[in-house]
């Protein structure tokens, strides 16, 4: 398979930047003495470089999700990949994107940033879904990369893995990267399960949300293995301090809490569906696979506003194709209650 028709000929002709630690194979031997990095080598439990693969938690992050480490490249957050991704594939003024519409703004904010255009797909009303028969005539032999978001970020729903099957065969030069951002709240399972039969599949995860680890930037790729290699090459070689690895592998440790955590959010996330629904005040509650609902309500602004007054901040997704939206992340029970009784004293 050749990765030509993916990256752009100076990236697949990069010589990376090679790290001291990428030479030194005993980087791990605790006996070594590191004159190589220009460290300061008095300890002070910062003073050395971070590991530039990831080594230790790329393999704890692989053995939870059931694939290989080598599959996997891991970001300054999922945000990051983005970029990487746009940056390695697209030759600037010269190729474009395709995302759907609404979604994350990311992708085109940083395909922006790149100099790459985006085309954009409306998803189809009323639930949603990705516009496969249009996606043909929009993307052309210069579309890189198709972003799909599943769930999708500010809709909720999710997009079935038939679709994502389609959309990689229809568009065998072009790698459609499916953003699971939410993936752990979703009762379904991930698009990595596709990986072995669509080679154009690059998946997106993050520690940031049901692992609940937004503050320490950590997001995962997971592909074929001589694209992620490609992707290696590119990305900063410390891009994920040391102390957030470090404590992303602490933190990983706690399956049980995590499981309980996402499974008590799922639960409230119900529940206010419920309530949001009963409540009578908004034209449209969305049903959820995240841990966000979208409402709908002519008076947005004013409610977001006077929640905003009142010390909770909700945000506001007033656009093209969710016009009057409000998404509303899941909180704590208490603080969703406290969400609620602002909005039942509203009325
Ligand atoms: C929150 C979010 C991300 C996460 O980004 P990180 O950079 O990993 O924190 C990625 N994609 C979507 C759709 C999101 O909503």
């Amino acid at each position: 398979m050749e990765l030509n028709k993916f990256f752009r000929p100076n990236i697949l002709a990069l010589t990376p930047y090679s790290c001291a630690r990428d030479e030194f194979a005993g980087f791990q031997n605790a006996e070594a003495v590191f004159l190589d990095a220009n460290e300061n080598p008095y300890p002070n439990g910062c003073n050395r470089y971070p590991d530039p693969r990831h080594t230790a938690l790329r393999q704890r992050i692989a053995q939870l999700r059931g694939v290989a480490p080598q599959r996997i490249i891991m970001g300054n957050g999922s945000d990051e990949i983005i970029d990487l991704l746009i940056r390695s594939t697209c030759r600037p003024a010269l190729d474009n994107i395709v995302v759907f519409s609404p979604g994350y703004s990311v992708y085109e904010v940083s395909a922006a940033i790149n100099d790459v255009q985006v085309r954009s797909i409306d998803l189809l009303l009323p639930d949603f879904r990705p516009d496969v028969k249009i996606l043909s005539k929009v993307a052309d032999a210069n579309t890189k990369l198709v972003f799909l978001c599943s769930p999708n970020n500010p809709t909720g729903n999710v997009i079935p893995l038939s679709t994502v099957e389609r959309i990689c065969s229809m568009l065998p030069d072009s790698l459609v990267v499916v953003d699971e951002a939410y993936i752990d709240f979703a009762d379904m399972p991930s698009a990595t399960t596709l990986l072995d039969t669509a080679d154009n599949l690059l998946v997106l995860q993050t520690l940031s949300k049901a692992w609940g680890m937004a503050g320490l930037r950590i997001g995962i790729g997971i592909g074929r293995e001589d694209v992620v290699t490609v992707l290696g090459k590119v990305k900063p070689p410390y891009n994920i301090g040391g102390m957030a690895q470090q404590m992303a592998l602490d933190l990983l440790a706690d399956t049980d809490g995590f499981e309980r955590r996402v499974a008590e959010i799922k639960c409230e996330r119900g529940r206010m569906f419920g309530e949001l629904t009963a409540l009578g005040i908004f034209s449209r509650v969305l049903p959820s696979s995240a841990n966000y609902i979208l409402v709908f309500s002519p008076q947005c602004r004013a409610v977001h506003g006077f929640l905003a007054e009142n010390g909770v901040v909700v945000r506001l997704r007033d656009q093209r194709l969710i016009p009057d939206g409000l998404r509303i992340t899941v909180g704590t029970p208490e603080e969703n209650d406290r969400l609620l009784e602002l909005l039942k004293a509203r009325i």
